[in-house]
């Protein structure tokens, strides 16, 4: 065994990132000798927001032999096939971001193309028509896929709603029993080794010192050891994502348990509506230039579907990210990494691939500058991959009935996302970076979504005559169509396999 590991690693920060930082390494370095510290501020509290996720949520639970019902019951948890997009292409048209592919591809040629052929020739059917995910979103059905690749059940993926904060509970819990140390202290000083500048140890309110070998900056937007520690600077985005606030406000609910997010665009930015077991999770960001917290919390209110359940939330952002994730022995995750808008339920995720990452390039207490180097490398790249993809949303769009709308509209993007919307114009082709999070099926549904078409199709798809191509799409169609009238409602299934012990919302509708 290398006898310069390490055998202490501090993490501060109790909010989702911190917990779950905690309890994958408390789960993987448990017969390592490594003792996992976490402190924490009840004082100070954690972001309260943060409920909607993205597939990859699923390995992480499956990381720590968590099964993903016993999440979902712990949590208030409800199903998530993808976001519907209300508004942002042209007020009063929606189109769905599922998790899952669209038609399939045949005689190696991505399924667009056909589709696209067929369009050209006038056929009307709508590019998410031809996904499963959509079509049991559309009806509020849910099912899991199946793990069988031909089945016809087999060609999505889902996803998570959940309250966060019982969400850092469960895992409060989990990474305690494997032995993570929690103290419930504000750490008022980060002490710095005056020869390197790396932590030594941090002090504690009432003058304990904890000392750490590696420590995990977990603080929130408060970056307490990456930023007011380390200095280590900022990768400002607004210029691209100039929403830079949010109200949160949770509601009872009285519309469809959806097995979906919705966004819906607004004139200063855009709400979403998250519905969990015991209630639905809702807020606006909005643009601090175009609007004033007083209107965006009454626009937010006079949206809601049902009574209130507490004071609004407001949160103040920039969206960018560290210089370095990873500097000196202080690893960022969480939002003291960085930020991007919750349009597309990203930082979970984000935190994940953190973690993960972190495993991977372990160090030892010599710090090899080479592990930081390909984690800052790796993690610029993906946060600069989901930049694109967000911005994409703003660009794309054909409102031009407020100033936020018109000057996202007329942006200049980065070259990297320019090249991407190029490629796909000319010939329908998708580009693929290392790092993106989001892969072609995703990129098609906001291409089709914000109605932004190729001038043409790849000419091989013209192997196949007309007739039998139309004949095979409606064939597409009429097996989703099918397979979803097998399927049971969302609250049904919910019901089945993982209803919260208190259950005050489902259980009468159910008999309703
Ligand atoms: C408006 C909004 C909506 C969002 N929606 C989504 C979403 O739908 N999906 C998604 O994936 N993500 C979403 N996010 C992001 C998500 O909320 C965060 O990624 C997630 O909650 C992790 O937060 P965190 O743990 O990094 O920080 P926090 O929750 O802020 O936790 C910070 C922790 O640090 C502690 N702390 C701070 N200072 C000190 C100190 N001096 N001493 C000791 N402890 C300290 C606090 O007590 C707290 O425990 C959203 C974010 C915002 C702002």
């Amino acid at each position: 065994m290398n006898e310069n590991r390490i055998r202490k690693l501090v993490i501060v920060g109790g909010g989702t990132a911190g917990w779950m930082a905690a309890a994958s390494f408390a789960h993987y370095f448990a017969n390592n000798g490594l003792e996992v510290t976490l402190v924490e501020s009840s004082e100070i509290g954690t972001v309260g927001v943060g409920e909607a996720t993205i597939p990859a949520i699923r390995d992480f639970f499956h990381s720590l032999e968590l099964d993903d019902f016993e999440v979902m019951r712990a949590t208030q948890g409800t199903c998530k096939l993808g976001i519907e997009f209300k508004d942002w292409s042209r007020v009063g048209e929606s189109f769905f971001h599922p998790f899952g592919v669209f038609g399939s591809p045949a005689r190696d040629v991505p399924f667009h193309h056909y589709w696209l052929k067929l369009r050209k020739l006038g056929d009307g059917a709508a590019y998410d028509e031809y996904s499963l995910a959509v079509a049991l979103a559309r009806q509020n059905h849910f099912t899991r896929p199946d793990p069988a690749p031909r089945s016809a059940l087999s060609i999505f993926d889902w996803a998570l709603h959940f309250d966060a904060g019982l969400f850092a509970h469960f895992l409060r819990d989990y990474a305690i029993r494997r032995g993570v140390r929690r103290l419930d202290r504000k750490v008022v000083a980060v002490n710095l080794r005056p020869a390197d500048g790396f932590i030594e140890s941090l002090t504690l309110e009432g003058g304990e010192r904890l000392a750490g070998e590696l420590f995990i900056d977990a603080t929130g937007f408060r970056g307490v050891l990456i930023e007011g520690a380390l200095h280590t600077g900022y990768e400002n985005w607004t210029r691209w994502l100039p929403c830079d606030r949010a109200v949160a406000i949770p509601c009872a609910r009285i519309g469809e348990l959806t097995p979906y997010t919705r966004a819906t665009a607004l004139e200063a930015g855009w709400q979403w509506r998250i519905p969990l077991q015991h209630r639905v999770g809702n807020g606006y960001v909005y643009c601090s230039q175009f609007l004033g917290d007083d209107a965006a919390a009454a626009t937010l209110l006079g949206n809601l579907e049902g009574e209130r359940l507490a004071d609004p939330n407001f949160l103040r952002f920039t969206t960018g990210h560290r210089r370095k994730f990873w500097n000196r022995n202080c690893v960022a995750i969480g939002l003291a990494a960085g930020f991007l808008e919750p349009l597309e339920s990203t930082s979970i995720s984000l935190i994940e691939t953190g973690i993960e990452k972190l495993r991977r390039l372990f160090p030892d207490r010599s710090f090899n500058p080479a592990l930081a180097d390909e984690f800052n490398r790796s993690s610029t790249l993906e946060f600069e991959r989901l930049r694109d993809f967000l911005i994409f949303h703003y660009k794309a769009t054909s409102r031009a009935d407020s100033p936020l709308w018109r000057e996202c509209h007329a942006m200049k993007i980065p070259d990297t996302l320019e090249h991407k919307m190029r490629l796909f114009r000319t010939r329908g082709f998708l580009v693929r970076y290392e790092w993106e999070t989001f892969s072609d099926p995703s990129w098609m549904a906001l291409y089709t979504g914000f109605g932004y078409l190729p001038e043409d199709y790849d000419p091989l798809a013209d192997y196949f005559d007309v007739d039998d191509l139309r004949r095979t799409l409606a064939g597409m169609r009429q097996n989703i169509a099918a397979t979803v009238a097998l399927t049971p409602t969302h609250v049904e299934f919910i019901a089945k396999h993982c209803a919260a012990p208190d259950l005050p919302m489902i259980r009468p509708r159910l008999t309703a």
